[in-house]
């Protein structure tokens, strides 16, 4: 096995490091203290107890109620169970979903899966900045939407899209609002009541939690919603999601909710500077620019446009194990999809043509970061870029 001790790690928003707080939580649970949750003696009851308390860490985090939260594998069962859980209990009401063409695929493949299954989904546009115009979602409501679908923050490029105004547009034609918060909730703070949320979904690897845990938010208070189940089996979950409790996972997520309320703005301000200082510098190569909204966005995230450098050529040479430097883990896309060739939908929904789609790079900034890796991020960059410039000139 090959191990890599000298990477900067600068994808985040693929997946993040456990938390040590997080591993030593949930370590017991999968050691010592092995019950099933469900187990009715001591021993599972302290399982049980363990789960109970995650689901309130869960719940505080997103200001929803713990008999609100689901436990899942992560964002992508979550996104599936809310959306095709919507559309089958609320088909009386009308068959029409809203979503934009900006989501992840986990969002657009069980839209188009549904649109199969003769629902009517219309794909809202987004505005050069990766915003949507409330206008445009205005003219596409209609008295048989069910579901609006929108994502809190991009993945791609951390534009963060107007959900409050989002979600009082959806619930003033009587439709559910959904929220892909996978990449805002533990970055920025996310009130399911202050935001009008519906349904939102979350994942442990996204929050220094293990990869294979997640969320579902389902509204119990006012405006209740009922969704079926997707997994039918024991009836746990409340019947929403059988099979037998991921209890190291889910005390870990519990964890992970817990240390990232609690160090919420130390983090927006500390890995936001690292991020600035990063972004300012590598704006100062010629032919760059940023992609998205600079001011509705991820403190963490940064987008930029390399002009004449294929990012997967500049990927390429910043990971090559031939040169001195660490590995630097840098991204071109969302990971879900970057084994596909085609260039980045996000970027050309915002209207970047495919050379400029595949000229831009993704760089994701986390709690371990140091601005000592930035120095050494920047000058890589630099050099790797200009060299590449200069051999296609
Ligand atoms: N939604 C967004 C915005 C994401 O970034 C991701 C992960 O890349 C997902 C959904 C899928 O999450 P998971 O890996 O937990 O299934």
């Amino acid at each position: 096995m090959k191990y890599f001790n000298n990477v900067i790690y600068l994808d985040y928003n693929a997946t993040t490091p456990i938390d040590n707080r997080v591993l030593d939580a949930m370590m017991p649970f999968l050691t010592n203290e092995f019950a099933n949750a469900n187990s009715t003696h001591q021993f599972g009851v302290h399982a049980y107890e363990a789960v109970k308390s995650a689901r309130v860490q869960v719940s505080e985090l997103i200001g929803a109620e713990a008999h609100e939260i689901v436990f899942t594998s992560g964002s992508t069962e979550a996104i599936n169970l809310a959306i095709k859980g919507v559309a089958e209990n609320y088909q009386s009401k009308g068959k029409h979903i809203v979503t934009v063409s900006t989501e992840h695929s986990a969002v657009l493949d069980t839209c188009q899966y549904l649109e199969t299954k003769g629902f009517e989904v219309t794909y809202l546009s987004v505005k050069a900045d990766g915003l949507i115009d409330l206008n445009e979602l205005k003219t596409v409501l209609h008295d048989d939407t069910i579901l609006v679908s929108v994502m809190l923050a991009n993945n791609e490029t951390g534009v963060i899209q107007p959900i409050k105004e989002i979600a009082e547009l959806s619930h003033g034609v009587g439709a559910l609002f959904m929220s892909d918060a996978t990449q805002a909730v533990g970055k920025i703070a996310v009130n399911v009541d202050e935001l009008g949320i519906d349904l939102l979904c979350l994942s442990g690897h996204k929050l220094y939690a293990p990869k294979g845990v997640g969320a579902l938010y389902v509204r119990q208070r006012m405006n209740r919603v009922k969704i079926p189940a997707l997994l039918h089996g024991g009836g746990h979950e409340k019947g929403l999601r059988s099979g037998t409790l991921n209890v190291p996972g889910i005390v870990a997520l519990g964890e992970a909710c817990a240390i990232s309320k609690r160090e919420l703005s130390k983090n927006a301000e500390s890995i936001g500077a690292l991020r600035d200082y990063l972004e300012t510098e590598l704006l100062k190569i010629e032919g760059t620019t940023v992609n998205g909204n600079t001011s509705s966005r991820l403190f963490n995230t940064s987008n930029i446009l390399f002009r004449g450098a294929d990012s997967d050529v500049v990927i390429m040479g910043l990971s090559n194990p031939e040169n001195d430097l660490p590995l630097i883990a840098v991204s071109n896309g969302s990971a879900c999809t970057s084994a596909s060739i085609e260039p980045s939908h996000v970027l050309t929904a915002m209207g970047l043509d495919e050379v400029a789609a595949f000229s831009s790079i993704r760089f994701s900034i986390g709690k371990f970061n140091t601005k000592k890796e930035m120095d050494i991020v920047i000058d890589a960059v630099k050099n790797v870029v200009s060299s590449l410039r200069s051999m296609v000139s």
